[in-house]
């Protein structure tokens, strides 16, 4: 291990610790987003402020040669759960116990967040301080609300904030967990909201009205039959669509036939299959049922939510993630492996079945992206959340290692 970064392991282990114990669920990000800044600041980072939708950034100009890189990770977490399946441990005062830290959001991702600040730092120490200017911009940028699955933070900051505050980004890496490999591709998903519609009438007379949940009965056996359905396969193996809700308007006891129906859908796909080909799988079945029964009424959309951030920014957001696939020899996938092995970590190449930002940045953005951290993937939003010690330090190494090659810097200058 590189000695300056087994220097200030426990550095690394405190500053996680602090993050661990401000409990920042979607929305309430401020202390955090603030903590992050001020941190930052600290180590004298050429400007960190919080932007308007409330993500904490920071960044350290180069001389503007290039590679400018982003480095993100979400800063809201999801809640705890039922507490009582978390003792011994209490989600928001994180203890170690057998080189394990416990807490809510350990490896969910704010192990991630602190390996990046600490990389930053290690430049700052190592590098910048030292006189020599690194040939392009590194940003950090800690965004909120990724859990809403709307990816209202990574939004703003690519769409308002890196214009207002002069950002380039040639590459994304994304501290999610990643247990040390290298993700460079991800599933799709998308909620659909499917409506049918109908006649209201009293419930003593229904011959008098069209009721809108029969009409959502062949839908519904479509979906569950795979009917005008295609399921593709991906590197995670074949993908799926389910039926997460279903209501009925008006609902209740109110004596009436409903003339609304409406079901949530949670659809997964792969990179070959566009947002027209879903929605339109879904078109071609309404149109056949109406051929069949012109009574037949329905309509898909997207699910979007009204969400507000902790600054009082509103967008409707879009409940989405569009599918991406980094090719295995993108410049920046070739040399992520390579500066890793040359620390002698061991990555494989993965691909994620959950959805990341890198929705954002490399689907629509189309900005190369790699998820990458010593974060445990499969502790994920479970109660007794953990990561490992040594391989959350390892991730932080590993950052080390990406920047020193990205900008030609020589290791020894952290030895
Ligand atoms: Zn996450």
């Amino acid at each position: 291990m590189l000695k300056y970064v087994q220097d200030t392991k426990n550095e690394y282990v405190e500053f996680l610790k602090k993050l661990v114990s401000i409990r920042s669920y979607s929305g309430e990000e401020k202390e955090l987003s603030e903590c992050l800044v001020e941190a930052f600041k600290e180590i004298g980072v050429d400007e960190a402020f919080t932007d308007g939708v409330g993500n904490a950034v920071a960044i350290i100009r180069g001389t503007g040669e290039g590679p400018n890189i982003v480095l993100s990770g979400h800063m809201d977490i999801v809640p705890e759960g039922n507490v009582d399946l978390w003792v011994p441990f209490k989600p928001y005062e994180p203890e170690i116990v057998d080189g394990k830290m416990y807490g809510r959001g350990t490896s969910d991702m704010k192990e991630g967040l602190a390996a990046v600040y600490c990389a930053m730092k290690a430049i700052m120490e190592n590098v910048v301080k030292k006189g020599q200017r690194l040939s392009g911009d590194i940003t950090f940028c800690g965004v909120v609300q990724e859990e809403p699955a709307v990816m209202l933070g990574m939004k703003y900051f690519l769409e308002h904030t890196m214009e207002e505050h002069d950002i380039k980004c040639d590459v994304v890496y994304i501290a999610e967990p990643s247990n040390n490999n290298l993700t460079t591709g991800q599933r799709g998903k998308m909620e659909l909201v499917v409506k049918t519609y109908g006649k209201c009438a009293h419930s003593s007379a229904p011959e008098e009205g069209i009721n809108a949940l029969e009409h959502m009965i062949p839908v519904l056996k479509a979906i569950f039959e795979k009917d005008g359905i295609t399921l593709l396969e991906d590197a995670a193996g074949k993908t799926c669509l389910t039926v997460t809700n279903i209501e009925v308007k008006p609902g209740g006891t109110l004596s009436c036939i409903p003339d609304e129906c409406e079901i949530s859908i949670d659809r997964r796909f792969t990179p070959e299959q566009s947002d027209e080909d879903i929605i339109g799988e879904f078109e071609a079945i309404f149109a056949k049922l109406q051929a069949e029964n012109p009574e037949f009424k329905a309509t898909v959309e997207p699910r979007y939510f009204d969400m507000v951030s902790w600054t009082g920014y509103e967008e409707k957001a879009r409940k989405w993630h569009p599918s991406w696939q980094m090719d295995r020899d993108n410049e920046y996938v070739v040399r992520a492996f390579k500066a890793l092995e040359g620390i002698g970590q061991t990555p494989k190449e993965q691909y994620s079945k959950g959805g990341t930002d890198g929705s954002m940045t490399c689907a629509i953005h189309k900005i190369p992206t790699i998820i990458y951290s010593g974060g445990e993937g499969s502790v994920c939003h479970k109660e007794k959340e953990w990561v490992d010690i040594e391989e959350a330090v390892k991730g932080y190494e590993g950052y080390v290692a990406i920047i020193a090659d990205l900008y030609g810097l020589d290791l020894k200058l952290f030895d």
